[in-house]
């Protein structure tokens, strides 16, 4: 049994135990504690966030021009890269999630900081059409320091996507894990110190979210919160950055629905609705968790996805052949476990799963089996409400035309697949459904370079893309006067 390690802040690039309680790290796996994390004090954050400030005004980072900075974002990509199996595993012993899972996740925080490198040496700074005697020019200033508010489903895949850009953009980072995985960005800021990142920029502080988070937000030093997390949280900071007249990016909650149209392949349907439903154990935004299927092949598909399911792996997430681990705690675990009470009692009938497996490693974790509800109406409460466990609700349905209204049927609205050959008729539908993402004939596929977020209650910007460095900038007008002669006003 290893040692429990004691972990200590990042305060503007020095590591030092933290004036907060020190919080337990507990491994989902089998209940133990695997690290003793400090957290910050509103104290803390304090301090970090001044910090951050005076090292954004700091000449040598102020002035370091677009390649020097993208330099340190590529060294940045390699260090984490170089370590891709450390961090994974670090990863997978904090949140439980399959390796092979955690691996991906540390290879796209690698690819996320290189595209937003090489996205920063190309972005252009533009001259606008002047309308008189004079020069005009929309030029980008850094924001100001930024809080990175993460959730624990996918750390460090998370952190790079707020912290890549935040850093090309030109700012001080403050990066508040969650509670439940701090340990991978713990690690991430220690490696942007060893790529050569100003220190005073760097931040990391663990915390419980309505202390550490909420002082990061109050903070009348910290200019822009860019949080991932549910919608309850992302409406509270939502209404104190109002207050503070500060612009947030929030990338919320989801409940979205996976479409099968009656021309599908459903060898690839059935693979693709498992894999967007029950990787990650469900614990993950864009989970396709509602399935409407064309009443024709509801049987069929039903059928299909029960074996599928029957013969997923659950175990030890640090095996390389387990699909699932467990959920992130007990808690967790029990809330999933009331919203399949709640499907008996909405006329669910439960077709696989619906309880803990039993075996051999699996007592002392907080594991689930993959679980498949059908007979519910699409107005339930199980359908309308994000589980964030591995739970599908397959829906059958009759009218292609009445499909967006139905997926679109609950608060959120994150992502959307659909399944058929005809490519008009996917587009078409694509085009009607309201969500931030729309797969079609594939699921979960996520590029640095693709827009992401979600509309109504599943969050307000888009990370990625070249927007993404945007996003932690603000714009400024420049105008130089071009007249020989003095301005006539006064004469
Ligand atoms: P929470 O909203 O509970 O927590 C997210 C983060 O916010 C944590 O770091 C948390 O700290 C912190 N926090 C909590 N309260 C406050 C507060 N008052 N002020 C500031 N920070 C606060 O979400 P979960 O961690 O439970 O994550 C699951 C949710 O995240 C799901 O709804 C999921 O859909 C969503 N999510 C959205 C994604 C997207 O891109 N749209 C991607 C991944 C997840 P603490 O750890 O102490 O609670």
């Amino acid at each position: 049994m290893s040692a429990v390690v004691r972990e200590d802040l990042i305060v503007a690039g020095r590591r030092r135990p933290g004036r907060g309680a020190v919080l337990p790290s507990i491994s989902p796996v089998d209940g133990r504690v695997v690290a003793e994390v400090a957290t910050a004090s509103p104290e803390d954050v304090d301090e970090a966030v001044t910090a951050g400030a005076a090292a954004m005004r700091d000449p040598a980072w102020r002035g370091m021009l677009p390649h020097e900075r993208a330099r340190l974002l590529h060294r940045a990509g390699a260090l984490i890269e170089d370590d891709l199996e450390g961090l994974a595993r670090l990863q997978t012993r904090d949140n439980g999630k399959p390796i092979t899972e955690t691996r991906a996740l540390v290879a796209s925080a690698a690819g996320t900081f290189r595209y937003v490198a090489a996205a920063l040496e190309t972005l252009d700074e533009t001259l606008t059409t002047p309308r008189g005697p004079y020069l005009s020019m929309s030029v980008y200033e850094p924001i100001g320091p930024v809080a990175a508010i993460t959730p624990w489903n996918s750390p460090i895949a998370s952190e790079a996507q707020k912290a890549a850009p935040a850093l090309a953009a030109g700012n001080a980072v403050l990066i508040k894990p969650a509670e439940w995985s701090p340990l991978t960005a713990l690690r991430l800021g220690e490696i942007l110190l060893c790529a050569g990142m100003p220190p005073g920029l760097i931040s990391v502080l663990p915390g419980a979210g309505p202390v550490t988070g909420e002082a990061l937000v109050r903070h009348p030093g910290v200019r822009k919160v860019s949080f991932t997390g549910g919608t309850a949280t992302g409406r509270r900071i939502g209404a104190i950055a109002a207050e503070k007249l500060m612009p947030v990016s929030l990338e919320l909650g989801g409940k979205s629905p996976t479409i099968v149209l009656p021309d599908a392949d459903l060898d690839h349907a059935v693979k693709g609705v498992l894999f967007g439903v029950f990787s990650s154990h469900g614990q993950a935004c864009v989970a396709g968790s509602r399935l409407f299927v064309h009443r024709s092949m509801h049987d069929e598909m039903v059928d299909r996805l029960v074996a599928a399911a029957e013969r997923l792996v659950i175990g030890d997430p640090d095996d390389e052949g387990t699909h699932m681990g467990p959920l992130i705690s007990a808690e967790h675990r029990e809330r999933v476990e009331a919203y399949v009470r709640l499907a008996a009692e909405e006329g669910g009938r439960v077709r696989t799963g619906g309880e803990r497996p039993r075996g051999a490693g699996l007592d002392a974790g907080f594991f689930y089996r993959p679980t498949i509800i059908t007979g519910l109406d699409h107005g339930s409460r199980v359908c309308r409400e994000e589980i964030f466990g591995p739970v599908l609700a397959v829906l059958p349905y009759e009218d292609e035309d009445a499909l967006p209204a139905l997926a679109d049927a609950t608060p959120y609205g994150l992502a959307c697949g659909i399944w058929s050959r005809d490519y008009r008729r996917a587009w078409r539908l694509a085009r009607r459904i309201e969500a931030g993402t729309v797969w079609i004939n594939t699921y979960k596929q996520l590029s640095a370079a693709t827009p992401f977020g979600g509309v109504k209650e599943s969050g307000v910007g888009r990370e990625k893309g070249r927007d993404g460095i945007r996003a932690y900038m603000a714009q400024k007008g420049v105008y130089w006067g071009l007249d020989e002669a003095p301005m006539r006003w006064g004469d």
